[in-house]
Parts: C-alpha cells; sequence; structure tokens
C-alpha cells in the first residue's frame, strides 16, 4: 500500500476532536458562554483529519462557499492569520457562523469524511485566534447606499458594499446593533463580545451606523432616496414579530412571546439583575410551545433564570425537532425536558389571571405533508392538564408591515415577506432591494448572510450601469 494510502487510512480511523463544555450543573448557573472552543493542540488533531478532497464537497454545502479544505490547510501550516484571510474572502461573521450555523445540515452534511470534520468549530477557532489583515477597499465612488437593519443580512451587505467602494449608513431600529445575534441569541450562547467584535470589524470598513432609527417613522424609505440621495436601500429589517398560537389563554399573566422574554433577557439585561434593574420574573415550571432553535433558547434561558422544570412541548417527534443538533444534547444535559407528540389546546389561568396550567392533547404521526415531515393527527380523548405558571411561545416570527405600509410600490406575499428576486434581492420597487428573514421569513444567520452578498453585487452592478456609466 502506498504511503499516501496508508495516511487516508489511518486519517479515516481518527476520531472528532471533541470540544470541552461547561459542566451541565455548572452552567445551569450562569449565563457564560457553553462551548467553550478548541485549543491550539486540538484545533491542529481536528485540522489534520481532513482529507484534503480534490473537489470537496464540503465546499457546496456552505451556503457561501467558504474554500474549506484552503483555510483548513492553512491551520495545519499554524498559519492562523491566513487561515482567516480565506474565511473572510466570503464570510465576514465567522466568529458567528463558527457558533450558530447549523453545520450538520450545511457543510459537514455534505463532508465525505466518515465522521465528519468538526468545520464549524475550526472556523470559531480561526475566527477568535486569527488576527484580520489589511483588508483593500476600492476608493471612493461618491456614491451612497442605506443598509436597514443591522443583523447579519444588513451587516454582510454593508460589508461587502463598503469594500466596493461606496458610502454605506446602517440604520437600525434598537439601541444596539446585531439584529437577533444581540437582541434574541443568549449570552450563554453567542456571547455580545464577540458580536461587537465583529460589527467593529464591519465599522473599520468605513460603515457608518445610526441606532434608534425606525426606518418607516422616524424616517422613510422615500426620504433615504430622495433628500439624503441613496443610490439604493437594501432592506434587512429580519421577521421581529411573533406568532401566537390562536388559542385561548394567550393573554393570562406568565405568557411570553419568545421574542419578548429573549428581549427582555439579552437586550434589556434582564439576567444581570439587580446590576441592571430589568428583572424577569419567571415560574417554577415552564412550558416552553415549539422546537426550534427559538424555543431552545427560552427553555435554557428559563432554567438559568431559575425555573425548577422546564418542558418543551411539540407537537410532532424528537426526531424532527428543527434546532440545531447542539443546541438539543446541551438543553437535554442541562435537564430541559422534551414532550414530544404534544399539542397545546388551551391555556389555563386563575381568578387572577395568572397561569396555572396548559390543556394538550397527544398525537399521532401521519402521512408526510409538504414540509416533508410526517404530519402530527391529534388522538381522540387524550386530553390532559399540565400544571406550569409560565407559557413561553416559541412558535416563529414574521416581518414587522413598518416598512412595506409606508414605502409604495413594496409587493408583499401572504406571509408579509417582500416578493423580490432570489438572486439579486431586487424588490418590486427600483432601487430597493432586499434580504434575509424579511424576504424568505424566519431562517438561518448563513441565509442572510449570503441574500446580504448577492444584494450588494446585485446594487453595485445596478450602480455601476445607472448612475456611473461613462
Ligand atoms: P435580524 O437579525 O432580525 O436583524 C434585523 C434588524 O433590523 C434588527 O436589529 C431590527 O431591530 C432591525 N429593524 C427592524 N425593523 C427596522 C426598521 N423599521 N428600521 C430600522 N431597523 C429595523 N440562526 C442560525 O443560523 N443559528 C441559530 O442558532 C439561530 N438561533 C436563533 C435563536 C433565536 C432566539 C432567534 C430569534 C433566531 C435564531 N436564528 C438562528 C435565526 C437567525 O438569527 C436569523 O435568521 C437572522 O438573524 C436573520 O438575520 P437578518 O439580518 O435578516 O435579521
Ligand atoms: Fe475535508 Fe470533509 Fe471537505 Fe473533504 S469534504 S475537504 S474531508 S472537510
Amino acid at each position: 500500500m502506498s504511503e499516501e494510502r496508508e495516511k487516508r487510512k489511518q486519517k479515516i480511523k481518527k476520531k472528532r476532536t471533541h470540544m470541552s463544555v461547561q459542566e451541565s450543573r455548572e452552567r445551569i448557573r450562569n449565563f457564560n458562554e457553553v462551548a467553550l472552543g478548541y485549543t491550539a493542540e486540538e484545533v491542529l488533531e481536528e485540522a489534520s483529519r481532513c482529507l484534503k478532497c480534490k473537489k470537496p464537497r464540503c465546499v457546496k454545502g456552505c451556503p457561501v462557499n467558504v474554500q474549506i479544505p484552503e483555510f483548513i490547510e492553512k491551520i495545519l501550516e499554524n498559519d492562523i492569520n491566513g487561515a482567516k484571510d480565506i474565511i473572510l474572502c466570503t464570510n465576514s461573521l465567522p466568529a458567528i457562523t463558527g457558533r450558530v450555523c447549523p453545520q450538520e445540515n450545511q457543510c459537514q452534511e455534505f463532508c465525505i469524511h466518515p465522521n465528519a470534520i468538526s468545520i464549524g468549530n475550526l472556523e470559531r477557532y480561526v475566527a477568535d485566534n486569527g488576527q484580520i489583515g489589511e483588508r483593500q477597499t476600492k476608493s471612493d465612488l461618491g456614491t451612497k447606499v442605506a443598509v436597514i437593519g443591522s443583523g447579519p443580512s444588513g451587516l454582510t451587505c454593508a460589508a461587502e458594499l463598503a469594500t466596493l467602494g461606496h458610502n454605506v449608513t446602517v440604520y437600525e431600529a434598537l439601541h444596539e446593533y446585531g439584529g437577533v445575534l444581540t437582541y434574541g441569541i443568549p449570552e450563554f450562547r453567542m456571547p455580545k463580545s464577540i458580536v461587537n467584535e465583529e460589527i467593529e470589524s464591519v465599522m473599520a470598513l468605513g460603515v457608518k451606523f445610526e441606532k434608534d432609527v425606525l426606518v418607516g417613522r422616524t424616517i422613510t424609505v422615500n426620504e433615504l432616496l430622495e433628500k439624503h440621495q441613496c443610490n439604493a436601500v437594501y432592506v434587512a429589517s429580519g421577521a421581529g414579530t411573533p406568532n401566537f398560537l390562536g388559542i385561548p389563554g394567550e393573554n393570562f399573566n406568565g405568557v411570553f412571546s419568545a421574542n419578548e422574554f429573549l428581549t427582555r433577557v439579552n437586550l434589556l439585561k434582564g439576567y444581570q439583575f439587580p446590576d441592571f434593574d430589568t428583572p424577569v420574573t419567571i415560574g417554577e415550571k415552564v412550558a416552553v410551545i415549539g422546537a426550534g432553535n427559538v424555543a431552545m433558547d427560552c427553555a435554557r434561558t428559563s432554567l438559568r433564570l431559575g425555573a425548577r422544570e422546564v418542558d418543551i412541548i411539540y407537537r410532532r417527534s424528537e426526531g424532527e425537532i428543527p434546532a440545531r443538533l447542539e443546541e438539543i444534547i446541551h438543553a437535554k444535559d442541562e435537564g430541559v425536558v422534551i414532550g414530544e407528540l404534544t399539542s397545546p389546546l388551551e391555556i389555563i389561568g386563575d381568578n387572577k389571571g395568572n397561569v396555572v396550567g396548559l390543556k394538550c392533547m397527544k398525537m399521532d404521526l401521519g402521512e408526510k405533508d409538504a414540509s416533508g415531515r410526517r404530519r402530527p393527527i391529534p388522538i381522540p380523548e387524550t386530553e390532559f392538564i399540565f400544571p406550569v405558571d409560565t407559557v413561553i411561545i416559541a412558535i416563529g416570527q414574521r416581518p414587522n408591515q413598518l416598512i412595506a405600509q409606508t414605502t409604495e410600490g413594496l409587493e408583499i406575499t401572504k406571509w408579509g415577506t417582500f416578493v423580490h428576486n432570489e438572486e439579486t434581492g431586487a424588490t418590486t420597487r427600483e432601487r430597493i432591494f432586499c434580504g434575509g428573514d424579511v424576504a424568505t421569513g424566519a431562517a438561518t444567520v448563513i441565509l442572510a448572510m449570503e441574500a446580504g452578498r448577492k444584494a450588494a453585487k446585485a446594487i453595485h452592478e445596478m450602480i455601476l450601469e445607472k448612475d456611473l456609466q461613462g
């Protein structure tokens, strides 16, 4: 057997390098990051498993096509700065995606190694430990672009446009930048210091930021185009309006939407009470309805705020839970109970209007539905009352309609998302582009970033063609 084949065989035999995490009994008492990241030795150990495929399938699985084997090779050369430069060519927020991307359904799903390389963990190490080299921005074109929303989609689009020579201002409604990364995903999963560093790296490209500007109220899109003479506007205002169940009892005290709950804990720093005078009262027994990343974040946050028992109420089976695998494992390790095949019917309150229970019924799984998952079917006469004092509803979000309502010519779909061209982000109105959750409905960080990249390219080309020719 050739030496090369023997090396490959050895690599295939190697197991994944484990990433240390805070011990579960310890971590449910704090909001510090759970996953601790690789050490310098561990990152080399994990990188050494990569088979350096000639046609790397992992790259195809990444929505922004990070050149994965190339950056892994740099790690093996101990050139972490070089690895970071490679990632930054297509991904401007690697410390974030390394932490929250659902890698098991993307790059790692496509990896041909029988025990997929932990690409996300490698990316996180590189992002956290590499220095950013000098980034070349093109000379000032004298053009102006307004970006609405400072979440991952707005940040990516702003960074790309600034690199191409446009003057970009990001307008953010809240008093902090980062979108869901700041107000939604908890500190123990997405430390805000990391989000701030990524935002600073976008600022370093010359992008200006204005907070407390609610576009549609403080200023309109038309004013940005006409009064401020922007050549284009990119709308990346996310999907921040919570969905409710439409069952009786949703107005009782002790019922939260996931958005309200997480915003109060993260953005308003409820978890740092009494240092911040914004307490969030959580009961002893919490039911979280839904089983996506948002639901897992609510469940794990509730435990950290002192709840004694937290149950996820999910109408399908555990195998169909949409949350990232790592979050499900961490939630279960921390003591979150997954109540599968259970559907809520009514929230029960006492005579003071406080929640005392959740009426549910058991479900079975039928034929596959349009989403490809088996449809949940109620089992007759299985109703029961689950005693709880807090209910958190985490069944999805949709876009806020303010911008659509205050900007004529923007068509929206029946889900409240903007009608748009998927390749360019172009909306039904000239010079207005969109991307991220406002265009697709609630999705993922990396898809929001991909949309930001595509729209930046289209905006640049539109401006070159319409405004800068000749
Ligand atoms: P957002 O991040 O929502 O940012 C939109 C920004 O626009 C916000 O800051 C908002 O304040 C601002 N804005 C809205 N309206 C206006 C206006 N009129 N004027 C000015 N500013 C405005 N995805 C993953 O990939 N992995 C995960 O683990 C994951 N976990 C999640 C956990 C939670 C709790 C939530 C809520 C989502 C999670 N997601 C996750 C989804 C992911 O965060 C979103 O898909 C992503 O943030 C969408 O990016 P965006 O830039 O389109 O919008
Ligand atoms: Fe390495 Fe897997 Fe990509 Fe092949 S598919 S280059 S083994 S990460």
